[in-house]
């Protein structure tokens, strides 16, 4: 079957924002109907410089303001193992504006886990908006993110779309 990728992170950080903009740009660069494309709410198909891949969006994770803590990131885990089970090449989220938190790190070591055993892990910051944040990416939340281990990381902006381009280019060279 086609690649998959599937995009993790905590909640909020943005993966729906970015899935949405790789399914829907991707879209209207589709020369033809791939047969069997979904519009399914969590898996989508894109086309990259004559590349196919499916992409999973690991955003069904269920959980509220009202969850404790512990069961919220456990849930988290959970969906994001399901999702990454069959992946590819992972895309992990991180959220540049409010930072790491103690779940990005577990993230983190279960991705690194993955890693050696051969599945592609990319670091992305995403809500770099501004290019005042992605030049402050470089002094800031690089050296922290590249401690996880899991290559270079790399800012992008799912709302405004810089790095999302970028993305592709190094999820295709990977396939
Ligand atoms: P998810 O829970 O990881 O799927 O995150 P969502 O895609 O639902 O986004 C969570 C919130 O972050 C929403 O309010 C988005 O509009 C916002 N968001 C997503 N990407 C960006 C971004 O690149 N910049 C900013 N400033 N906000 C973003
Ligand atoms: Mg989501």
């Amino acid at each position: 079957g086609k690649p998959l990728i599937a995009l993790v992170g905590k909640p909020n950080v943005g993966k729906s924002t970015l899935f949405n903009r790789i399914v829907e740009s991707q879209r209207q660069a589709l020369v033809e109907d791939i047969p069997g494309t979904t519009r399914d709410r969590y898996y989508g198909e894109a086309i990259v410089y004559g590349k196919q891949f499916q992409v999973v969006d690991t955003g069904g994770m269920v959980g509220d303001s009202t969850t404790q803590q512990d069961q919220f990131s456990q849930m988290i885990k959970t969906q994001a193992t399901i999702a990454m089970d069959e992946a590819d090449v992972i895309v992990f989220v991180v959220d540049y504006r409010t930072g790491i938190t103690q779940v990005d790190r577990d993230l983190a070591r279960m991705l690194r886990n993955r890693q050696q055993k051969g599945q592609h892990v990319l670091v992305v910051a995403n809500k770099a908006d501004s290019h005042m944040m992605i030049e402050g990416f470089e002094t800031d939340m690089k050296t922290t993110l590249t401690r996880f281990g899991l290559g270079e990381p790399f800012p992008m902006s799912s709302i405004h779309g810089h790095g999302v381009l970028d993305l592709l280019e190094r999820i295709t060279k990977l396939l």
